[in-house]
């Protein structure tokens, strides 16, 4: 008997370890402790993956039903380049891409290039042309860089800069002007314009010349009214044909269009 509560006053110091008491207490603070971490890390990763989710929703236009037509044109120095991109309708997997028409067929097919998320980014990879904030692919395969290309001959050959022009609307006479970033540059509206200049950085965006919208216009079929009223029409909005209603095409096209 005597025995076994000495085995046990040694097991109890044992236990208690050398540094009795004040330890042991710590020690039966730890667990709970570590259960309450637990829980608040899980509430804010919850947290988190939720913001997390919010902003990686697609919001807003074009969504999955949209079908959005823009134009654009490349301007190379002083040029407009009459060529356009080649039809990569064989090959769409996105549905943000060319039908080689020289416009942007802009109707998302997968929620990942709706919205926030159909760029200009997104329709060069879709035709596979180089687009990035220094290099630029012309229709015709041509890539041009910065550092490399240059405008002007001879003394006045000066390093071409790439930028982007976008008018936000059919109607908008101002570009805003894109140096950088430019494969996040948003298609958010149906009838935009683009141009994709290489061109001396001293070039004025005004000096860049706004892209012929008769064929968008033609095939939006948007009536007259809405169509801009520029400074010097005949040189700045470029031939606009009269076409009547019953031969403006459909612009509530199939999604294979
Ligand atoms: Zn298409
Ligand atoms: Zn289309």
């Amino acid at each position: 008997m005597a025995r076994s509560a000495a085995a046990k006053k040694v097991a109890k110091a044992a236990s208690t370890g050398a540094g009795g008491k004040g330890a042991q207490t710590d020690r039966n603070l730890l667990f709970p402790a570590a259960i309450a971490l637990v829980i608040v890390l899980g509430v804010v990763l919850i947290f988190v993956a939720r913001d997390r989710r919010a902003e990686n929703a697609p919001q807003g236009s074009p969504t999955l039903q949209d079908h959005w037509h823009s134009a654009y044109q490349v301007y190379v120095c002083d040029e407009v380049s009459p060529l356009a991109y080649p039809d990569d309708s064989g090959d769409d997997r996105t549905g943000i891409h060319s039908h080689g028409d020289g416009l942007m067929h802009i109707h998302p097919f997968v929620s990942t290039v709706s919205a926030q998320f159909a760029t200009l980014g997104v329709f060069f990879e879709e035709i596979e042309v180089t687009l990035d904030d220094s290099a630029l692919q012309l229709p015709n395969g041509t890539v041009l860089r910065e550092g490399e290309f240059t405008c002007g001959t001879g003394d006045d050959a000066v390093d071409a800069e790439l930028r982007v022009l976008k008018w936000n609307t059919l109607g908008a006479e101002t570009p805003i002007g894109f140096r950088e970033n430019l494969q996040g540059i948003r298609l958010n509206e149906n009838g935009q314009l683009f141009v994709f200049a290489m061109v001396d950085p001293a070039l004025d965006d005004e000096d860049i010349p706004r892209p012929d919208d008769a064929f968008l216009r033609e095939y939006l079929g948007l009536p007259d009214e809405q169509r801009p009223i520029a400074e010097n029409p005949s040189t700045d909005v470029g031939p606009t044909p009269e076409v009547p209603a019953e031969d403006a095409p459909d612009t509530t096209e199939g999604g294979g269009e």
